[in-house]
């Protein structure tokens, strides 16, 4: 779709020539986020207002063009990619806090702030809001809260949908509305705040998010559990919860992520099949007693060392070492390159060790190198895979490989994303995995966006495979769809 010179001028007025393009480097560059897939859309506008907003969707619905919301591009399975062309809205300008009322236990955002910097805000007040996704530097409110992230902390303090109290919403006819309240509590009529999130954009821009705050824990403390055996370390953390003892932090790595942090940020992990970082926080003594109880049950479900630590500069050693997965997992081999392909499923808590197992049983079979992390204390659990992206071979088979992984989460009772979303990349598995509630899905986004202009062709109305649209530049190899 090309968008002609008039209707150009009419957007741009609305935003300023500046926050406007259709220059080819910015129509490429807004074409990604960070998922393997990639399309061009045909404008780029940064809107700084909801009023502003509302104005663009209303000349979007007016000529029938696509309009796909975006933050900070950060999400990893192309739901800001506009797979339809049209127009990109990047709402990183809309990026002021405009209210912090700790005595009411709220803040209210616009949705182009960033997750970090809103903690910073928080900070001087000993609040925060709490899920922690490891792009914390970098993703939005708005995003996180279309897309229900969380992150290392989401077994202890929940997902972004536990927190949001209110939402200031432009719909698909360019209308403003107001959903949820200012308050801990509400009863009043239906929860819609809750329908906006994980939509993805295809419901609505969200403008402005009204967040519950949490208060920031006094002390935290850190464990590091080395096992021989991969099931150990998932049969550890099961144990621990039904002690029960709820960890702020629970995260897993195995061999292969041991290795490639080890060999790309020389994070010196023990060399084992598996380690296990727990975190706590809360007073003090609990803490350390807490502390105490972890590296007993760790030692009784097999780690053969625990390490612990409430020294700072050491718990953001083993922080950062974890966050470095995902880059790290890219330098472990030449031309190989990790890519999002069934990345972050969570199961049953109990079901872990199982899961683990059968995912390194079916990289083996598919031939593909899968490393695997997550945030285990919540079922929630990461693979990476690791291809040759130009490779045609490479593609069949970890697409066969995710098939398999997806269908043994399904078996297991779980989801095929635990918290990155479904955009592109999963769409077909999230179909597979709500055969009876997809349909619904259907009938909600028909009847609020009638002329399917909101991120249109995402989630329930892909079609086809996930390997295509590829971010590569072997792209044309390689797209086999
Ligand atoms: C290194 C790395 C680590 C990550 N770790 C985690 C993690 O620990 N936990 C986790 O949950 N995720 C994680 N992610 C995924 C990603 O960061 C999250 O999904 C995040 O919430 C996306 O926010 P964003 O602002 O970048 O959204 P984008 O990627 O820009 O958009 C994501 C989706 O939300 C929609 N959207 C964005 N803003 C709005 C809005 N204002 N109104 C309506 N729709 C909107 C977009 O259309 C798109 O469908 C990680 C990603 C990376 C690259």
């Amino acid at each position: 779709m090309t968008i002609e010179q008039g209707l150009v001028k009419e957007i741009a007025s609305i935003v300023g020539e500046e926050n406007c393009s259709t220059r080819a480097a910015d129509l490429y560059t807004y074409g990604f986020d960070s998922s393997i897939h990639h399309h061009n859309p045909d404008i780029v506008v940064r809107p700084k207002s909801t009023s502003e907003v509302s104005e663009l969707i209303r000349i979007a619905a007016r000529e029938g063009i696509p309009v796909v919301p975006r933050g900070g591009g950060t999400g990893l399975c192309g739901a800001a990619v506009p797979i339809m062309g049209g127009m990109v809205m990047d709402l990183t300008r809309m990026n002021e806090i405009k209210k912090v009322r700790v005595n009411d236990l709220y803040c209210v955002t616009q949705a182009g702030v960033v997750y970090d910097r809103l903690n910073e805000a928080l900070a001087p007040y000993k609040f925060f809001f709490p899920p922690t996704p490891g792009s914390g530097e970098a993703c939005t409110i708005g995003g996180m809260v279309a897309t229900n992230a969380s992150g290392m902390r989401a077994v202890k303090y929940g997902a972004s949908r536990d927190y949001v109290l209110g939402l200031e919403v432009v719909l698909a006819d360019g209308s403003v509305i107001h959903v949820g309240t200012n308050t801990i509590k509400n009863s009043s009529g239906y929860q819609l705040e809750r329908l906006f999130v994980g939509s993805e954009g295809t419901l609505g821009v969200i403008t402005e998010i009204t967040l519950r705050v949490a208060p920031k824990p006094k002390k935290a403390a850190m464990a590091l559990a080395a096992f021989d055996r991969l099931e150990d370390a998932g049969t550890f953390v099961s144990n621990l919860i039904s002690l029960p003892l709820i960890p702020s932090a629970t995260e897993l790595m195995d061999d292969i992520c041991i290795r490639a942090v080890n060999k790309a940020v020389k994070a010196g992990l023990p060399d084992v099949q598996a380690v296990c970082m727990i975190e706590v926080d809360g007073e003090p003594e609990m803490v350390a007693k807490e502390l105490k109880i972890v590296e007993e049950v760790a030692r009784r479900s097999g780690a053969v060392t625990v390490q612990t630590s409430d020294d700072k500069e050491q718990m953001a050693l083993w922080t950062s070492a974890r966050k470095s997965v995902m880059s790290a997992l890219s330098r472990l081999g030449d031309e190989l390159v990790s890519v999002s392909l069934a990345d972050d499923m969570a199961v049953p808590i109990s079901r872990i060790p199982e899961a683990v197992v059968a995912f390194h049983r079916i990289a083996e079979e598919n031939r593909v190198i899968v490393g695997t992390y997550g945030h285990a204390a919540d079922g929630n659990l990461h693979t990476k895979m690791l291809l040759n992206p130009c490779s045609e071979d490479d593609w069949i088979r970890g697409e066969k490989a995710v098939g398999q992984i997806f269908d043994t989460v399904i078996a297991l009772g779980g989801t095929v994303t635990g918290e990155h979303g479904v955009g592109m990349s999963k769409a077909p598995y999230m179909m597979k995995e709500r055969p009876d509630a997809w349909g619904t899905m259907l009938l909600l986004k028909k009847a609020m966006d009638p002329q399917n202009i909101l991120n249109p062709g995402k989630m329930m109305q892909w079609e086809g495979g996930i390997i295509r649209d590829l971010r590569y530049p072997c792209r044309d190899i390689c797209d086999l769809r």
